[in-house]
């Protein structure tokens, strides 16, 4: 007997349901990724995304090869595709992940509809992508959480399924097609700095973070230049690494970091299951504000480009066009700066991080600008975050600006946050624009717009 793995978010061989459940349901497997032609033709298959997803993929057909297996790759409809191939080799069967997304929710029903019309069957695993499963956690009388801390609390308290097993030998039928598998090489405009993808880079990144710095995240999360962070998130959104497993590890190991990393994991459950019960908050409003927001294309282009003349915010927004990466604390004050000191749409800002970022992920993208926009489930929804409090809380010395701004790599001092307060002469030398907004001007505008 044959069965289908067809992969989406989860490009690993290791604590992997979908590949695990396959492999026990049949006796040889074809492990299916498809090219999906409907993701490039919404416009999310950009140059970042797609470098990282070749070196998954090719790390995952390393790791099926080293226990007798191959990955079969395929371009096309993903649904038809698979439902094609399921008939090729004569697969009763086809395990894959649940996803919350309306376009991943879509997918699996007319995955569904095709496969029962030739008389197969879909099987759809839950805590694939997620620890917990999206709809598992319910409050009393509603269907999803809206609210982070409660939800944290019933998510601490419920039991986590156990890691799987590893698999040890994958059996492929021989006959079965495959197109080679690009490396990223091929992907053209990928920016410089872009990590390298893959489970076994995934695996020695965490191993490694865990062992150096996992220890002090609860305190040093927040430091820009510490980079203290896991810097897991392109992993956790291709699924090369289980969120369950790292919960699993992270607990072994204990210790206030390790337990401020689960509580990141679970903000990342949070907004899953807030999707998948209202799937058109990616691009609508989850609490309309009656926002009218202005569309200024210089303010906007200033932004993108990292020259606000807000060194902090510039800094931030060059390291994403740099590594197609940015670190949370930074994420939060760009994205508040366009949204609230220039109240620009959070869509604007949504679409410009997803063109970039590497994990960039239509769950944790949409609902944290959401979030930091007050349309989404922040409980203080009409903060706005200051650059200049900012920069001296989280770059005191202002060394993440430095590294970022190569023209105020030369400014000393706490003036390279204020590079207007430099003398005029000084001042005029450096290729750095003067702020864009008056920030006070910007956020009285923003609190009045919202009635404040
Ligand atoms: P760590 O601090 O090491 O955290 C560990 C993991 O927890 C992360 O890898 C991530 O999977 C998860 N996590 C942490 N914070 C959050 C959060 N607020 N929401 C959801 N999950 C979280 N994250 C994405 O994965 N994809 C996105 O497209 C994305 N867009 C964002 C846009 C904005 C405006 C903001 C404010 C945040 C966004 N985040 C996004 C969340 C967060 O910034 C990143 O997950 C984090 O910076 C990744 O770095 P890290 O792996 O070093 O995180």
């Amino acid at each position: 007997s044959v069965s289908v793995a067809l992969f989406t978010s989860d490009l690993r061989v290791r604590d992997n349901p979908v590949l695990r459940a396959a492999l026990d349901c049949a006796y040889e497997v074809v492990p299916l990724f498809v090219l999906d032609t409907g993701i490039s033709a919404a416009g999310f298959d950009v140059p970042n995304r797609r470098a990282f997803l070749m070196d998954c993929l090719n790390g995952l057909d390393r790791e099926l090869r080293r226990r007798g297996g191959r990955l079969v790759l395929r371009t096309g409809d993903v649904a038809a595709v698979a439902c094609e191939t399921a008939a090729e080799c004569g697969a009763r069967q086809v395990h894959v992940a649940g996803g919350v997304s309306g376009y991943s929710q879509r997918r699996e029903v007319r995955l569904r509809r095709l496969l029962e019309a030739d008389g197969r069957e879909l099987y759809v695993h839950d805590a694939v992508v997620t620890a917990q499963p999206p709809g598992r956690l319910t409050p009393q009388s509603r269907d999803h959480f809206a609210v982070f801390t409660p939800y944290f609390r019933r998510w601490s308290a419920e039991r986590l399924r156990p890691v799987l097993g590893t698999p040890r030998s994958v059996r492929v039928p021989g006959n079965v097609r495959s197109e080679p598998v690009p490396s990223r090489a091929d992907v053209k405009g990928v920016s410089p700095g872009v990590a390298a993808g893959g489970e076994s880079e995934g695996r020695a990144r965490f191993d490694a973070w865990r062992k150096k710095s996992m220890g002090e995240y609860a305190e040093r999360a927040d430091d820009l230049a510490g980079d203290a962070t896991s810097r897991l998130s392109p992993h956790l959104h291709f699924g090369t690494l289980s969120a369950v497993e790292l919960v699993h590890r992270a607990r072994k190991t204990g210790g206030e970091g390790a337990e401020a990393f689960v509580r990141q994991l679970a903000w990342r459950d949070f907004h899953h299951q807030v999707l998948a019960a209202r799937p058109r908050a990616s691009w609508e409003d989850y609490r309309p504000r009656g926002d009218s927001w202005r569309h200024d294309e210089r303010e906007i282009t200033a932004w993108r480009d990292g020259r606000t003349g807000y060194p902090l915010v510039d800094a931030a927004m060059r390291q994403l066009l740099h590594e197609g990466w940015m670190h949370n604390r930074a994420r939060l004050l760009t994205a508040s700066f366009l949204t609230k000191t220039l109240y620009t749409d959070w869509r604007v800002g949504a679409r410009h991080f997803l063109d970039l970022l590497v994990d960039g992920d239509i769950v944790n993208n949409q609902l944290n600008w959401q979030w930091v926009a007050g349309t989404g489930n922040d409980t203080r929804p009409n903060r706005v975050l200051n650059p200049l409090t900012q920069a001296r809380r989280f770059d005191p010395r202002g060394e993440y600006v430095r590294r970022w701004l190569p023209e105020l790599a030369a400014v000393e001092g706490p003036a390279v946050h204020r590079p207007w307060t430099l003398p005029e002469r000084e001042r005029a030398r450096l290729d750095y624009p003067p702020p864009l907004v008056d920030l006070s001007q910007g956020a009285d505008r923003f609190l009045r717009a919202r009635g404040r």
